[in-house]
């Protein structure tokens, strides 16, 4: 059965090329006729707090340069605790909800494959859950902190907040076509300095990784080929709000060519898993193979139906 029609996403690649098994289970499984529709839509409508909180301060990020809205950062915190507080009682205490209407809200992952929750509906081991998360959720208000004082020190939130900009856009999903494939690209923001230039912002909330680069030359071309603004004149800045710094990236002519052949490259590796490429249909499950690795299966949304976890030892 189709699945709409083929695109591509950088986040895409990098699943593609992590797990080719995760990868059909994120983006095919829907319509296998095999699989349980239902348990499908709940594994990939989990989350985790690394990402509830990276979302919370991308939203004071969004609103910050929408509205101006410079609120006092002790409250901006306090605010981003109660929402992951909310999160963590909300997939503990109302999980019978969420099983039957997986679109009620988000579960986390750190609930959902816990052993606790998954052998008890007893309030009191419930209750033990909640406190178990507690080191975690710890862990990620400090760095959720981190991040949220460091914006107000960030060059993005000084340059708007002392010279005249034009936003074009906040966290708004963009595409451009590439050989008839639709590209998706969603930068953080991108605004016009007076001086004429275009800034891509790029918020990370966690450290610097390797993938870093060549995301930040896809949003240059992205913003070359949507808004026809001339390669010289855009600059990427990436923000990493965790340790404080900032890194301008831009592209220039040379390296457009190799980005378009790194794209088309994936595309292609893609399509041969493709059973029909005109319609998007996925070869059987089984031509995805499990590439397996301890902390990739741990932190996998799709565990717990990969055939890789029933050879582990119980
Ligand atoms: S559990 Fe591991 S091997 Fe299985 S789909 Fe997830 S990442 Fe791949």
């Amino acid at each position: 059965m189709p699945v709409g029609c083929f695109s591509w996403s950088k986040t895409r690649d990098e699943i593609f090329n992590a797990c080719p098994r995760q990868y059909y289970f994120q983006y095919y499984a829907m319509t296998d006729k095999n699989m349980d529709q239902l348990r499908i839509k709940r594994l990939k409508g989990l989350t985790n707090l690394h990402l509830l909180a990276g979302e919370v301060v991308h939203d004071i990020c969004g609103s910050i340069v929408t509205k101006k809205n410079i609120l006092d950062p002790i409250d901006l915190i306090a605010k981003s605790k109660h929402v992951l507080l909310e999160a963590i009682k909300k997939s503990i205490f109302k999980s019978h909800e969420w099983l039957v209407n997986p679109k009620a809200f988000s579960m986390l992952h750190e609930v959902y494959y816990d052993s606790d929750f998954r052998s008890s509906t007893d309030i009191t081991k419930r209750a033990y859950l909640f406190s178990k998360l507690s080191p975690a959720y710890n862990d990620i208000v400090d760095r959720m902190s981190t991040c949220i004082t460091n914006l107000f020190a960030s060059p993005t939130v000084k340059d708007l907040m002392t010279s005249n900009f034009e936003i074009l856009e906040v966290e708004q999903l963009g595409t451009m076509q590439f050989d008839g494939v639709p590209v998706y690209i969603k930068p953080d923001l991108l605004y016009r300095q007076s001086n004429g230039n275009f800034v891509i912002v790029d918020w990370k909330t966690g450290k610097r990784n390797a993938g870093d680069e060549i995301q930040f030359k896809l949003y240059a071309l992205y913003a070359h080929c949507r808004y026809n603004i001339p390669l010289e004149d855009i600059r990427v800045r990436a923000d990493y709000l965790l340790t404080n710094e900032s890194i301008v990236s831009s592209v220039i002519e040379e390296e457009v060519s190799y980005l378009n052949s790194w794209i088309s490259h994936s595309i292609t590796n893609m399509k041969d898993f493709l059973r029909d490429k005109d319609q998007n249909i996925p070869l059987p499950a089984e031509f995805f193979q499990t590439n397996p690795g301890y902390n990739k299966c741990q932190l996998c949304k799709f565990k717990e139906i990969c055939p890789e976890q029933k050879k582990r030892p119980a």
